[in-house]
């Protein structure tokens, strides 16, 4: 061998980069051909290039520190559900020596699972933090409602748990759902799967409401019409805004043009359903008459008025966004073209 091993492991990082000379390549190439030794070293380069090695060394630096972090954000929740048990232990006590037994310390412990929802599950739990937090928040909230409306021998646990989670629904079913979906075959209808979830949980308020009040024919009729000409504006908004094949604008447009309109026959429609059951209130767009302007002296015309100015601003709005939405469109398929 003509040259040290030294001088070749040397050149090797240069060799591998591909970045020396053509007279160091050839005494690289044939000292390798001839030293096991600096071959197998220079297989070992090959298969990971300094760069790859860094990498790997940076994200295992990061993961350890993750992993330290966890364990201490973990030991925080801990020691806060530690805390959270002293109230509960107390009120256990109490309760079982007062009462000689347990009624109101379910009221305590529900409600201080309600707490660690808050302060302990953000501590504990690894991903997904927020979707934790909501779900468990929302389990102890319909527990702590069970146990206060058995303790009070109430019958309102259903309108108050389906009031709550289609509040919470509304808020937060967004960034629970989506996250759901992520990656899943349901993504593409995420939007439509948070507004359905809702709707159930509008629907069941209903039913719990009536149920409550011991509905009549009358109620269910009116609750479930007036409800359900909501509910079809909001599944028209999912419908154009996530399945619409047309520009954002000409989208927009189009929505402006049906709640406008739906705002303004609103009166009407539901008059019409609900005139059979004898609670039509006749504030429709019959009082129409526009000469008399926008006075208070007749409220029916006032509100004719007013709907019919509603009806054209949103047709006018929407239908020049339409429109330009349109041209827009065409010129950016001319100009692919
Ligand atoms: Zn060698």
């Amino acid at each position: 061998m003509k040259y040290d091993c030294d001088v070749i492991q040397d050149l090797l990082p240069l060799y591998q980069d591909q970045v020396c000379s053509g007279k160091s390549r050839a005494i690289v190439e044939e000292h390798i051909s001839e030293c096991a030794v600096c071959q197998k070293m220079a297989e070992q380069m090959g298969d990971s290039t300094v760069e790859e090695k860094l990498t790997e060394e940076k994200n295992s630096v990061i993961q350890k520190h993750q992993k330290l972090v966890n364990r201490k954000t973990t030991t925080i929740g801990m020691t806060m559900a530690g805390i959270l048990m002293i109230p509960v232990l107390v009120c256990l006590i109490c309760n079982l020596a007062i009462g000689h037994a347990l009624d109101w310390f379910f009221i305590v412990l529900t409600a201080m699972l309600l707490v660690a929802s808050f302060i302990v599950v953000p501590f504990v739990t690894e991903t997904k933090r927020f979707l934790w937090v909501v779900m468990t928040a929302t389990a102890s909230l319909i527990l702590l409602l069970l146990t206060c409306c058995i303790y009070t021998h109430g019958r309102w646990f259903f309108v108050a748990s389906s009031g709550s989670i289609l509040g919470i629904s509304v808020l937060f079913a967004p960034f629970v759902i989506v996250p759901l979906c992520k990656g899943t075959k349901l993504e593409r209808h995420r939007a439509a799967l948070t507004v359905l979830w809702d709707t159930v949980w509008l629907y069941l308020l209903l039913i719990a409401c009536g149920m409550f009040i011991n509905g009549d024919a009358r109620y269910w009729y009116m609750a479930l019409t007036i409800a359900t000409y909501i509910v079809v504006l909001v599944w028209i908004y999912v419908f154009v805004i996530d399945y619409g094949k047309s520009s954002g604008q000409t989208r927009a447009g189009i929505l402006v043009m049906i709640s406008g309109i739906w705002l303004g026959v609103a009166n009407d429609v539901l008059n019409f359903f609900l005139a059979p059951v004898g609670e039509a209130d006749g504030h429709g767009l019959g009082g129409l008459d526009l000469s008399k302007g926008f006075s208070m002296d007749d409220i029916a015309v006032l509100n004719a008025n007013l709907l019919f100015v509603i009806i054209v601003v949103s047709v006018c709005v929407g239908g020049v966004m339409i429109f330009s939405g349109l041209v827009k469109e065409k010129k950016a398929n001319e100009t692919e073209k």
